[in-house]
């Protein structure tokens, strides 16, 4: 898997070579793939919240699979390589038009991959902003999301219920973030100590007006290729394509 959480490196088969296998030019990496990904990941957490799942869903769904899609939403990628020389643009269609359709019902269905429900428990699986209904036994829950995420890591849950009940919300703290915290009605909550597969469980009797403030710092990091990525790995200092962009200066230096 690409960094991106694009899958399937090769146009010939438009899928898989060989292990480690990941060239970012002639990269595949079809938004179907990515697509499927999201799909793949969210039937995974039907077993249960577990951020492995959940947090590749969030890296497929904004990395290899929305980037198949223009932000005015009329044009479209097929393949998404992590290098192009200028030449890759996004297409108004295609002979194989698979990639069109399913990132438009990805978007249009993104409200069911964000939440989760069972009989005594509510996750939340992807942050942004948003009203959810819920049924828990007799009760009728509404959870709203208040967000700039992931511009911004703050996010506050209000709770609205027709009856006061006992039930579990799960939130996913991604394994990327480091030092989230977490705050019911204003009190700190220990995350360690409620952490389960990577999900804050707050199990209480919830009623109106009850509120949750989850903090996930989204600091940069840097990320580097596993070293058997052989298409990754190896320059230290200038190299060519280095030299190439050295030259793009406006000033022309020569030997004296
Ligand atoms: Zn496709």
């Amino acid at each position: 898997m690409y960094v991106t959480g694009g899958i399937g490196p090769a146009a010939a088969n438009e899928g898989f070579t060989d292990y480690y296998d990941l060239p970012n030019e002639s990269a595949y990496a079809e938004t179907c793939a990515s697509v499927g990904l999201v799909f793949w990941a969210n039937r995974m957490l039907g077993r249960g919240p577990n951020r492995r799942y959940a947090d590749i869903m969030e890296q497929a769904l904004y990395n290899g699979a929305m980037s198949g899609l223009s932000l005015d939403g009329k044009t479209f990628f097929y393949e998404n390589p992590l290098e192009s020389g200028g030449k890759h643009r996004r297409w108004v269609w295609h002979h194989c038009p698979c990639c069109p359709p399913n990132i438009a019902r990805l978007l249009a269905s993104i409200g069911s991959y964000m939440y989760a429900v069972s009989e005594d428990e509510i996750a939340v699986h992807l942050y942004g902003e948003s009203t959810a209904r819920f049924d828990i036994g007799s009760a009728k829950i509404e959870l709203t999301q208040k967000t700039r995420y992931p511009w911004d890591g703050a996010i506050r849950f209000d709770v609205t219920a027709d009856t006061a009940a006992r039930f579990a919300i799960s939130l996913r703290i991604p394994e990327w973030a480091d030092g989230s915290t977490l705050k019911v009605n204003g009190q700190a909550i220990d995350l360690a100590s409620v952490t389960i597969d990577g999900y804050a469980r707050i199990e209480r009797d919830w009623t109106s007006g009850d509120h949750i403030d989850l903090d996930i710092p989204l600091a940069p990091r840097a990320l580097f290729a596993n070293p058997l990525v052989r298409q990754d790995a190896g320059a230290r200092g200038p190299d060519a394509r280095a030299s190439g962009l050295l030259r793009r200066g406006d000033r022309q230096w020569r030997w004296p």
